[in-house]
């Protein structure tokens, strides 16, 4: 049983299913996808999020502003704080720095993901950050910020195995997406190898990045698992260890997740030995 980790529902394309929402999470669940993290990407988004998760009882989501989103105002600790408990969210974010595109000056961006880090300690909720060529910042924060017993995920991570591991020491998870199947990602699928299977977790970042064999097309939660049957090949184990010890890392990290997991997760879990 796999978990897409990340995921934009909200933003599912109208060549995906009909851009029908319910349809592309049957597609999920038939290929074992059982729990989807809806991500928010602006905090006028989480309501429409929120939505689909009380229709779905797998899906649950996040509260926050990514860093390159343009608000007419910035958000306060307390707006993202406010946001996050009102519509019960697992995780702040996502949030982050990104220095690969400028149209959100850095400053800006420091700022904005200074408040979601206070938001999140404050919350003891873990935070999903986006990090793109901002090494030094991005870690700088987060010492600052984190508490490592709460921690968090650097999603969709594309960095090196170093700035990894000096998050794993945080308290962080690495989370990879079908950009491991690319064929030009090879310094991705070696964090794939290197990173400790008890610190990874898959994720599709859907619509976004679909993985190989679908890339050109909308991604879409069901093929998170070509993410984990990339990882399961890279590290020479296989697809179901890849599953179950992402699943079991997903409901360590997002704790307000585990009571969700279904019965037949928490059973399959228990017999691997692994605890929910
Ligand atoms: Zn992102
Ligand atoms: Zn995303």
């Amino acid at each position: 049983m796999f978990v897409d980790s990340h995921c934009h529902l909200d933003r599912l394309d109208p060549r995906t299913h009909d851009g029908n929402i319910a349809a592309a999470l049957d597609a999920a669940r038939a290929r074992d996808v059982r729990q989807f993290l809806a991500i928010a990407v602006t905090l006028e988004e989480v309501p429409g999020i929120a939505a689909i998760a009380r229709e779905h009882d797998d899906v649950v989501i996040s509260a926050g502003v990514h860093p390159l989103h343009v608000v007419p105002e910035e958000p306060s600790v307390e707006a993202i704080k406010e946001c996050a408990e009102r519509h019960e969210a697992v995780a702040i974010g996502e949030t982050g720095l990104d220095y690969h595109y400028d149209g959100v000056s850095r400053e800006v961006q420091h700022e904005r993901f200074r408040r979601h880090l206070i938001a999140a300690t404050e919350l003891e909720l873990p935070v999903i950050i986006h990090t793109r060529a901002a090494r030094e910042d991005t870690l700088a924060l987060i010492r600052e910020h984190v508490d490592p017993r709460v921690g968090g995920v650097l999603h969709c991570f594309t960095e090196d195995l170093d700035m990894a591991r000096e998050a794993v020491a945080h308290g962080f998870m690495i989370s990879l997406s079908g950009i491991v199947t690319f064929r030009n990602a090879e310094s991705v699928r070696e964090l794939a190898r290197q990173v400790p299977l008890d610190r990874l977790l898959i994720e599709t970042d859907s619509p976004y990045l679909a993985p190989v064999p679908h890339r050109g097309k909308p991604n879409e939660p069901a093929w998170v698992v070509e993410v984990a049957e990339c990882i399961a090949e890279e590290r020479g184990i296989s697809v179901e260890e890849v599953a179950m010890q992402t699943t079991a890392n997903f409901y360590r990290l997002f704790k307000a997740a585990a009571p969700e997991a279904s019965a037949e997760v928490r059973e399959a879990l228990s017999r691997s030995g692994l605890v929910v």
